[in-house]
């Protein structure tokens, strides 16, 4: 059912009164209409709406349509595996006290889940015995789709090199700030990952990382330029897969890591995406839909409020025989002014003005054919009115 009832909606809505019956002229003409960038006219109340998402209880923990990878349960061990084979490395990580641990040896693990785009939430703590200094202390990482990482190290009065410290895109990008937090504390990442889209060797979109460290912005939308790595860029052009693993780093150190979910994203326009929820295909169905229904909704009323309505359903989709239909509707409208008395023609004065309102509308925006010509006839009796003055 197309929607009437929100607020916004009431400035189009009017009641009038022709020949002792009341009308109601429930057509909505919102703002700029569709283009080739948005799928949807400018406040459009008919557009979907976006989807409830029940946050959590605390900040920082798994919305209702997250996915969790890891929770503190042995069950949600389930959900990674280890990269290297059982006889190359020294051992398994381990849960601890509701913490995922690396055994170093044990080499990466990654996640069952596969996945691109998406807003990550992981937390890990640094060994609480601090050894090491540099590179070497309390580093791990977390790798998107295993191929970018996001640095994580003690860089609590721990200087190294700025494109390999916390919340660093390793080897491209150091972090804004250093916003770690002391030893023993735990730190959280929010990470939202839009990963590159080439095809066939064309860059249609580098991909990006934007990286919060306990809440400070870190990374803002830093272009990935092909991941980082160790003394090495990568080829900007370096093709990613659609989905990969989340991967963990076995560094040597025994990081730990909890709370860890993610949100897939919704598809860029270059993955098929529009207004982020729809395809294309799946948009101009709804549009057609949404026509529709206001063409139904029109065959209850009569007149005028039936021909306003099907001129709202070209806001939608152009039909031939709509338009057609309120062209005949609105030509009867006006012959009747040619035997009208001046206070039956001042009684129509909301509905001359609604209807001058539509047709400005859909020529304005070319929804019906430019040299329509009830455009000037319904604006020329608003003007001798004195309804409207002239722009
Ligand atoms: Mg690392």
């Amino acid at each position: 059912m197309k929607n009437t009832l929100l607020p916004i909606h009431s400035v189009f809505l009017f009641l009038i009164t022709i020949v002792g019956f009341p009308i109601s002229l429930a057509a909505a003409f919102w703002g700029e209409p569709p283009d080739a960038n948005h799928p949807w006219a400018v406040h459009d109340a008919n557009r979907p709406q976006p989807p409830r998402v029940e946050p959590a209880p605390t900040p920082g923990g798994p919305p209702s349509d997250a996915v969790v990878l890891f929770d503190g349960t042995v069950d949600s061990l389930e959900n990674w595996r280890h990269v290297k084979p059982d006889d190359k490395r020294k051992g398994d990580w381990v849960l601890k006290d509701g913490a995922l641990e690396c055994v170093p040896g044990s080499g990466y693990i990654a996640s069952v889940a596969e996945f691109g785009d998406c807003q990550l939430h992981i937390e890990w703590l640094a060994p609480v015995d601090i050894k090491g200094y540099g590179q070497g202390r309390g580093n791990s990482g977390v790798f998107l789709m295993g191929m970018v990482e996001v640095q994580v190290l003690d860089s609590y009065n721990n200087p190294t090199y700025a494109d390999g410290t916390a919340g660093a895109v390793y080897g491209v990008m150091p972090p804004a700030a250093n916003a770690l937090r002391g030893p023993g504390e735990w730190q959280s990442y929010d990470i939202i990952f839009r990963r590159p889209i080439i095809r066939d060797g064309v860059v249609i979109d580098e991909g990006s990382l934007t990286v919060f460290v306990n809440g400070v912005v870190v990374q803002d939308c830093t272009a990935l330029e092909g991941g980082g790595g160790w003394k090495k860029r990568k080829p900007l052009n370096r093709v990613f897969p659609e989905k990969g693993s989340l991967e963990l780093q076995d560094h040597g150190n025994p990081v730990r890591f909890r709370n860890i979910w993610y949100r897939p994203l919704r598809p860029r326009p270059e993955e098929g995406g529009t207004d982020g929820r729809l395809s294309v295909e799946a948009t101009l169905a709804k549009r057609a839909e949404i026509a529709a229904e206001i063409r139904k909704d029109s065959t209850e009323e009569s007149g005028i409020a039936k021909a306003m309505l099907l001129l709202e359903s070209l806001t939608y989709e152009f039909n031939e025989a709509a338009f057609a239909q309120a062209d005949e509707l609105i030509q009867d409208y006006l012959g009747s002014f040619a035997i009208a008395q001046p206070e039956q023609i001042r009684e129509q004065k909301e509905s001359i003005l609604a209807l001058d309102n539509a047709l400005q509308y859909l020529s304005s925006y070319k929804l019906i054919p430019p040299d329509y010509p009830a455009v000037t006839e319904v604006e020329t009796i608003a003007l001798k009115q004195g309804w409207k003055k002239k722009r």
